[in-house]
């Protein structure tokens, strides 16, 4: 067999995102033990950025082994016990996927269901809280990236502490590109992923959880179900001074996470937001031009992941494959109930750029001119620069 070496791509989907050259160096450095005192300074430095980029002090605060998924499954195995009732938002494929985890959990899942690319109205988790007996959580996707929906959240908090619930809030696509609040917005359980708006490989989920949650996992009739995300257990290799065997972590993974976190630091948090609001804002100037138009409404839409309704004069697979094979061009199609209908286009992290921003729309210009359905060249371009005449040139790279 020979080397493989990957294709050239834009990766502009649902994630992974493109990864900065100094996050790929940090993952070919040298391994170190994992109970080595230089590796123990990561893990603190790593805690440290991830409190910041999370709005928190919560002491439980770490980098778990494991893509977004596992910290998904994590949150919920560990608050969960069997028999618990947990609300959860249900709008799209991440909503569904929650539900399926509280029920392998024995809980019972309470779903308040909203139609693909609505938000959960924070009314019908009221009325889901109020009529439903003790429930032990509540659980909701902030960023849903499979229909593009932003989730308000900032309300949610209080009402769960009025019903002595918990609040699970799955951050995998919005944490480091839209503000994620633990702390003001009573989040009491969030977790994250690594590939999506922090653009390093895909393998750990960050996670924080609250002292009150941490309480109510510390007072749990059984025992934690997995043994390898039981929060207890790992709570012994994160916490200062205790640092004790648990699994070995997956040092080149940590490496690459400490360095994504400090280019997030080094950025700043509301530059970023910003850079992310701007991409995304001349992406649907030059997507509208070509007779896209977006599944959730006004003001409810993530910067960081457009999903948009194929119009009928383009052939969904046809030009996505076109864009891979001709253009190295990444972008998602639909999931679920939404397959063939809409595009998922993610602007997270490092792919979030002008420079991508217009070789997507130039490359779609050119597929329209060759296939006939775009007579006027250069309105996605003139929309996207108009978007973007109000700023400065960026320097942009790749
Ligand atoms: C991507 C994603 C996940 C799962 O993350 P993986 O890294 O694929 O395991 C969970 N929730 C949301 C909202 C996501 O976008």
């Amino acid at each position: 067999m020979q080397e493989f070496l990957p294709p050239r791509r834009l990766l502009l989907g649902p994630g992974p995102s493109l990864v900065h050259p100094r996050v790929l160096r940090a993952m070919a450095t040298p391994l170190l033990g994992h109970l080595d005192p230089a590796f123990l300074t990561v893990m603190t430095d790593i805690q440290t950025l991830l409190r910041e980029i999370f709005h928190t002090n919560n002491r439980f605060t770490i980098a778990l082994s494991g893509t977004g998924s596992a910290g998904m499954e994590a949150a919920i195995v560990n608050v969960v016990e069997p028999g618990d009732a947990v609300v959860v938002g249900v709008n799209g494929v991440f909503g569904t996927r929650l539900a399926t985890v509280v029920e392998r959990c024995g809980g019972k899942a309470i779903r308040v269901e909203a139609p693909w690319g609505r938000i959960i109205e924070t009314a019908a988790i009221e009325a889901a809280l109020s009529r439903s007996g003790p429930v032990k959580a509540v659980a909701l996707v902030h960023a849903e990236t499979s229909t593009g929906a932003r989730q308000p959240l900032d309300a949610v908090g209080a009402l769960c502490r009025t019903h002595n619930a918990l609040f699970i809030v799955d951050a995998v696509t919005s944490l480091a590109g839209i503000p994620v609040e633990v702390d003001a917005w009573g989040i009491d359980v969030c977790y994250s992923g690594t590939q999506k708006c922090l653009s390093c490989p895909p393998g750990l989920a960050p996670v924080t959880v609250s002292e009150r949650a941490l309480e109510t996992i510390t007072r749990r009739r059984t025992p934690c179900q997995s043994w390898y995300l039981d929060f207890s257990l790992i709570a012994a290799y994160w916490e200062e001074g205790s640092r004790a065997y648990h699994h070995t972590a997956p040092i080149s993974m940590v490496y690459a996470l400490r360095e994504a976190l400090r280019l997030v630091e080094e950025e700043g948090l509301p530059a970023r937001f910003a850079r992310h609001r701007l991409n995304s804002a001349a992406l649907v100037a030059g997507l509208a031009a070509l007779g896209f138009t977006l599944l959730p409404p006004a003001g409810r839409q993530l910067p960081m992941l457009t999903c948009v309704t194929v119009p009928s004069h383009i052939d969904d697979a046809v030009v996505r494959a076109q864009l891979l094979q001709a253009y190295g061009i990444e972008i998602g199609g639909g999931l679920g109930p939404l397959k063939g209908k809409v595009w998922r286009i993610g602007l997270m992290g490092e792919s979030s750029t002008e420079a991508n921003v217009l070789t997507l729309l130039n490359a779609l210009e050119e597929i329209g001119i060759r296939s006939g359905w775009l007579s006027t060249p250069g309105v996605a371009l003139q929309a996207a620069a108009r978007a973007y005449s109000h700023t400065p040139l960026e320097k942009d790279g790749v």
